[in-house]
């Protein structure tokens, strides 16, 4: 079964508008996210202009602040500072990669965490290991857990999930959401010994690598469901550039009982679970 990312998404992004509506309803106030893009790095800006539509969409205010490949560190850090204290920003989002010159750690600690939709910065990350309610947690991870549980189910105790990767915006925080479902994480990273071994133990397969197809049909147990995080662009056979994920989906389809595509499988979630983010933003500045 082909785990259908688009579909999800757009039922997510279907409640979060009902919730939007009742928000206004209640308090008044639209949620608002203010996107800031530096530079002109052509796949940021397809990335942003999708963000915008679906923000509009689900009825929540959309600002786009674009600035030249030459803003300094000083400006972007200033601009900050004043969407840090304006009220009717409830979320910030620095478009990312950021140019050379521009310290992205230091811009991340720069936005303030109540604001921080990404959920990058690091008190957002502690909230996260806490298992605070509330928390802003990382897209990409809340994306891969609803992927999951939309085949097996919102109960995932007992599964054994294995991730293969182990950055700060997907592999860590991945493993935490599904340590907080009750499942058993094994994480893997460029220096685990035997890894096909240790993946073909998994119940769920989160692959989040950046190399295209490398888990093969012959690393996975039989029936497990495999959520595919890679973007790459590849050249294919016809010459042809095409977006294929970390795992080999023609072969993992015939072993896995479920299978998130690429395209089509955790991308769309991300830009959903940013919209859910907002409006989660939004909730926790009223009750402050
Ligand atoms: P990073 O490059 O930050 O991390 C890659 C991880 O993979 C590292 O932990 C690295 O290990 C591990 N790794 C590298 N080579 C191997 C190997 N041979 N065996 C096992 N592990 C290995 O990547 P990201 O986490 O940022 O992204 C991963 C992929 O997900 C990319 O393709 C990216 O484009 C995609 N992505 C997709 C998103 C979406 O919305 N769908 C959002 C974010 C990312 P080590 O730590 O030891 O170096």
């Amino acid at each position: 079964m082909i785990i259908d990312g688009k579909q999800i998404a757009s039922n997510l992004r279907a409640s979060l508008k009902a919730q939007v509506t009742d928000f206004k309803k209640q308090h008044n106030i639209t949620p608002s996210l203010t996107v800031v893009l530096v530079g002109n790095d052509p796949a940021s800006d397809v990335y942003v202009r999708n963000k915008v539509k679906q923000t509009l969409e689900v009825g929540m205010i959309s600002n786009e602040i674009r600035l030249s490949q030459q803003t300094s560190e000083s400006e972007l850090l200033t601009l900050l500072d004043e969407l840090n204290t304006d009220d009717s920003v409830h979320g910030i989002l620095v478009q990312l990669p950021l140019p050379k010159a521009i310290d992205e750690q230091r811009v991340i600690s720069a936005i303030n965490p109540d604001k921080d939709v990404d959920g990058f910065h690091a008190q957002n990350s502690g909230r996260l290991l806490n298992g605070e309610p509330g928390a802003l947690v990382p897209c990409t991870p809340q994306g891969c857990v609803i992927l999951a549980q939309s085949h097996l189910g919102d109960d995932l105790s007992g599964k054994h999930v294995v991730i293969i990767g182990r950055s700060n915006i997907v592999g860590k925080p991945v493993s935490l959401l599904f340590l907080q479902a009750h499942c058993t994480v094994t994480i893997t990273h460029s220096r685990t010994a035997n890894l096909k071994d240790v993946v073909k133990q998994a119940d769920i397969v989160v692959a989040a690598v950046g190399i295209p197809k490398m888990v093969k049909g012959d690393w996975l147990k039989p029936g497990c469901v495999v959520i595919d995080v890679g973007i790459n662009r590849i050249t294919n056979e016809e010459g042809k550039t095409a977006l294929v994920g970390d795992v080999d989906f023609i072969e993992a389809e015939k072993v896995a009982s479920a299978i998130t595509p690429v395209p089509g499988g955790v991308g769309p979630m991300t830009i959903a679970c940013l919209l859910k983010n907002t409006l989660q933003a939004a909730q926790n500045q009223l009750a402050h």
